[in-house]
């Protein structure tokens, strides 16, 4: 251990479920936490998702109290639609700096009343909902966002100025600068997440050229009560209920040619999971799911994927997906061969949704150079050893948790969040390497 003392601050890139675990970790034992999120909300993914596996809890009941722990913790400086600039230093002291890019809204400012938005003319598709619904150019992503703020999306903003008349707070500047912000930490934590793998790489599933071939968090947003449908489970195309559904699974997952060559770990259950909130909403319809393998090896997931098939009648069908099409009638005709009777099928479907693997975010490379941390040949960050620094980079006092290092579900990425924080901590008390 080094006699230096520490810097007693931490910085997590990244307010996702992991990220946020690992703020609050570190600020529950004392030190301050710089917490830099790329959006303008934290949450991350789990904020799109309607209801959870293996519980079926609603999403959003079980996030929105972390994000307001989060926003009110007197030891976490929360900074949302920041980038993370430059990294300088060693470990127990780095200099971080940070751009935090312009909302055109003063924060101290914006009571989020949303009378802003209620007269902004612009419409555009909503990022949040996956482009299925609309928001204004003045906007917050989804109605719990944290910080509660409204941004203006300068990009679509016609600077009509219709908003900075009706703001009673004058909290809209529309000259408003990003800000460079500098600050020292001893201990910096990755909790950059994932990304969906593109589908339309895929063009013989249909995606992108049939507007009832949907992907599965798009398929979330819909069956969502506060998504652009207001939760009711619809075709895209026609507004019509499907009363026939099926979920094709492993798409660009263990997929060497097209694909990741690794298995995502999460699509399995949630696509069982999705299979059974489509049965809970239409208990009549048929529910297929088109499967490589079932892996369901987390607590409870067995018993889950049993309860779908036996109590929720759920079908399962082993077999790759050849090819979706558009039949005359307007429904989607699946091609698969079932390995399991080696027989070739062709199943009509009213919707159909696509369950694809996850990738690491598409700015990690650049980040990690930044931090000077390595990444492996599938993307996502390397650990210094396999089974003893499982949060640990080859950087000494720089740490990764939840997706940022591989695939997976929300209690593993809180559990790795929760080591990030032991490891940055110790690091924090002693000033020197973490083991
Ligand atoms: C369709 C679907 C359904 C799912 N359903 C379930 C389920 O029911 N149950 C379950 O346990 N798991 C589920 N999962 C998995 C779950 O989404 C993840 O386990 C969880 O979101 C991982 O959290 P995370 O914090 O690692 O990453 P994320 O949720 O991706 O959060 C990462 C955060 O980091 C931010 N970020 C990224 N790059 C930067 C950067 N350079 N600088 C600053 N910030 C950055 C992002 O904006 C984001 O806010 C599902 C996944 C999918 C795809």
């Amino acid at each position: 251990m080094s006699d230096k003392k520490a810097i007693n601050s931490a910085m997590v890139v990244g307010g996702g479920v992991a990220g946020m675990q690992a703020a609050l970790d570190i600020a529950n034992q004392g030190y301050k936490v710089y917490l830099v999120e790329k959006s303008p909300t934290i949450g991350g993914r789990m904020a799109q998702l309607d209801k959870t596996f293996p519980t079926l809890d609603c999403s959003a009941c079980i996030l929105t109290p972390r994000l307001s722990e989060v926003s009110r913790h007197p030891n976490i400086e929360l900074l949302a639609y920041a980038d993370l600039e430059e990294v300088t230093g060693t470990v127990g002291d780095f200099l971080v700096t940070v751009i935090k890019r312009s909302r055109y809204v003063d924060e101290e400012k914006c009571a989020a009343c949303g009378d802003c938005t209620e007269v902004c003319p612009v419409e555009v598709p909503n990022e949040f909902d996956r482009g299925l619904g609309i928001r204004k150019a003045i906007y917050t992503p989804f109605p719990q966002a944290t910080p509660n703020i409204y941004t203006i999306d300068m990009e679509n903003c016609i600077r009509c100025k219709r908003c900075v008349s009706e703001c009673q707070r004058d909290a809209i500047d529309l000259e408003m600068q990003d800000e460079r912000l500098e600050f020292r930490v001893g201990a910096i934590v990755i909790a950059t997440g994932y990304e969906m793998f593109d589908v339309s790489r895929y063009p013989r599933l249909g995606y992108a050229r049939i507007p009832d071939v949907i992907d599965a968090l798009e398929y979330e947003r819909l069956i969502n009560a506060a998504g652009p449908t207001q939760g009711h489970l619809i075709r895209l195309s026609d507004g019509k209920i499907p009363k026939s559904i099926g979920f094709i699974q492993c798409v660009g997952a263990r997929d060497v040619a097209k694909g990741v060559p690794y298995c995502s770990r999460v699509c399995c259950m949630y696509g069982i999971k999705n299979a059974v909130m489509a049965k809970e909403h239409y208990p009549d319809a048929e529910v297929n799911i088109y499967y490589a393998d079932i892996r369901a090896f987390g607590k409870g997931f067995e018993e889950f994927y049993e309860m779908a098939r036996t109590r929720f009648g759920v079908n399962f069908f082993r077999g790759r997906v050849a090819e979706v099409t558009r039949t005359q009638e307007g429904r989607l005709a699946v091609k698969v061969e079932d390995t399991l009777s080696a027989k070739p099928m062709e199943i009509e479907h009213d919707l159909v949704v696509l369950s694809p693997g996850i990738v690491p975010p598409q700015d990690l490379l650049r980040l990690s150079e930044k931090l000077g941390v390595s990444v492996r040949n599938d993307g996502y960050i390397d650990v210094s050893h396999h089974y003893f620094g499982p949060v640990d980079t080859r950087i000494p006092g720089v740490f990764v948790c939840g997706c940022a290092d591989g695939p997976k579900d929300i209690p593993d990425s809180v559990t790795a969040g929760s080591a990030a924080a032991m490891k940055a901590t110790i690091i924090l008390s002693h000033g020197g390497q973490s083991s």
